[in-house]
């Protein structure tokens, strides 16, 4: 045997034992067509039915051509005997936080809201009378993040309630005191429903750059989950109140809590959210509920098509949405594993208006994972911070063979909490939404690359 047909045999043996890696995945396109998908890389490579049979028939028989070369470029193939777990731990010991490091905080001002939202997960769990923020415990807060902030270049702070305009006077001191104390470093936001906004309150919102999130699940005959305490309609109050932002010149975008009630029209919601003038949207995923039958939508695919037509028609008109284009195609068209899509492992602060603080204000209601505020707490030496760390979809050893692991970020913990009584596993609701969103952008991909070659040949 002379060196080339040695070297020929090596390839021919090594192909012999490849098998396609436990982290690809396969989609049906069309009649025609197949997509191989990398769920660890993002990686995605087309194939006509004839040539996916063909690399299966090659790979057994040894037997080398271009799409096998193309697949084994992309680690695609990998030898029999692959240890996936080894890989899945190695790729979240170089992802994951090794310790918290916040940057984002939510303040709840109050626990008080003029609104009675049938769908609240912190009006309607409040078992004890309302409580407002005082001034001395403002002080204890903004000493916490001012000693925060040192270890970061920028800090986000989020007034959010209740309503927190109900306590706006608190609002502003803490503005005004993070300012004076770090000028540049920290930045604002607010979650609100409009209804007290007054003229005042958004020429205060402007000079201090705070961006607004105003809550609005629709126009006036689907924004019916949102009344106000004594059951009156709510939405020309919230129009109002945007009117003003509007007027002051408030960076504004809309929080829109996605519904049994609304989630069919959640792409004419972009079209009327475009034509009241605002560019940004965000949907709140209605999942943390007990008993979610009055509000969830039944079918989580069917919830995930309605969004992927919102995403798409936000695209057309220039628009930032959130929920699917900004935390889940940004990921699958950069191909960057997606490793928190929630900010409570390891970057979010909260604080209540009773003096405690933890990672994630859902559980305000509940006491649970919370310990008091004081002055010179430090979140990289408390306990409670790091055990957030341990959740996410690297270390649940159930998602290793979900093909939408990268994109996923592992969900609200507070949701699967709710509905399972668990911290940090998988729920089915959530994870039917998010394989459907995997399809929609699989298949969308394809069309848009064969979009390009057409047009590309065209050209040519
Ligand atoms: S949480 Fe569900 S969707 Fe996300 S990676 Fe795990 S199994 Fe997949
Ligand atoms: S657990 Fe859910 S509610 Fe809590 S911070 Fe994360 S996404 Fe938000």
């Amino acid at each position: 045997m002379n060196k080339s047909q040695s070297s020929e045999q090596i390839i021919r043996e090594k192909l012999a034992q490849s098998i396609l890696s436990p982290f690809v995945h396969l989609f049906n396109i069309d009649e025609s067509t197949k997509c191989l998908f990398n769920s660890l890389t993002l990686k995605k490579v087309y194939l006509t039915n004839k040539k996916y049979e063909k690399v299966l028939a090659n790979l057994s028989r040894g037997e080398s051509s271009k799409d096998i070369k193309e697949l084994m470029k992309l680690n695609f193939l990998v030898p029999q005997g692959f240890d996936e777990e080894k890989v899945l731990e190695a790729v979240a010991a170089s992802l994951l936080r090794k310790s918290p490091q916040t940057n984002l905080a939510y303040i709840l001002v109050t626990d008080f809201c003029n609104f009675r939202c049938g769908y609240c997960f912190i009006e309607n769990s409040l078992k004890a009378p309302n409580t407002v923020m005082s001034k001395d415990l403002a002080d204890k807060v903004i000493n916490v993040l001012v000693n925060e902030a040192k270890q970061v270049p920028e800090y986000r702070v989020t007034f959010y309630g209740g309503e927190p305009f109900s306590n706006s006077e608190i609002v502003f001191y803490i503005v005004e005191k993070l300012e004076a104390a770090s000028k540049g470093k920290f930045l604002f936001s607010c979650v609100t429903n409009g209804s007290l906004i007054t003229e005042d309150i958004a020429l205060k919102l402007k000079q201090h750059n705070v961006t607004v999130g105003l809550s609005l699940d629709g126009w006036a005959n689907i924004d019916k989950n949102r009344v106000f305490t004594d059951g009156k309609e709510t939405f020309y109050s919230a129009l109002k109140g945007l009117a003003l932002l509007k007027e002051a010149g408030v960076n504004t975008g809309i929080s829109c809590t996605i519904t049994k009630q609304n989630y069919e029209h959640a792409e004419e919601i972009i079209e009327f959210i475009q034509k009241l003038g605002i560019r940004t949207i965000g949907f709140n995923l209605l999942t943390r509920l007990k008993e979610p039958s009055e509000f969830e939508v039944p079918d989580p695919k069917q919830l995930a098509h309605h969004l992927f037509a919102a995403y798409l028609k936000a695209k057309e008109l220039h628009m930032f949405e959130d929920r699917i284009d900004n935390r889940r195609a940004n990921y699958f068209f950069k191909e960057i594993f997606h490793i928190y899509d929630c900010p409570a492992f390891g970057q979010l602060l909260f604080f209540s208006p009773t003096g405690t603080v933890g990672p994630c204000h859902a559980f305000y209601p509940s006491g649970k994972y919370q310990i008091p505020i004081k002055d010179d707490l430090k979140v990289q030496e408390e306990p409670l911070f790091y055990k957030w760390l341990e959740m996410g979809t690297l270390k649940n050893k159930e998602c290793m063979r979900c093909a939408a692991i990268g994109i996923c970020g592992g969900g609200c913990a507070y949701d699967i909490y709710v509905k399972t009584g668990q911290l940090g596993i998988k729920e089915d609701y959530f994870c039917t939404f998010q394989n459907e969103i995997l399809k929609l952008l699989i298949s969308y991909n394809f069309l848009m690359e064969t979009q390009k070659t057409k047009t590309a040949k065209t050209k040519s």
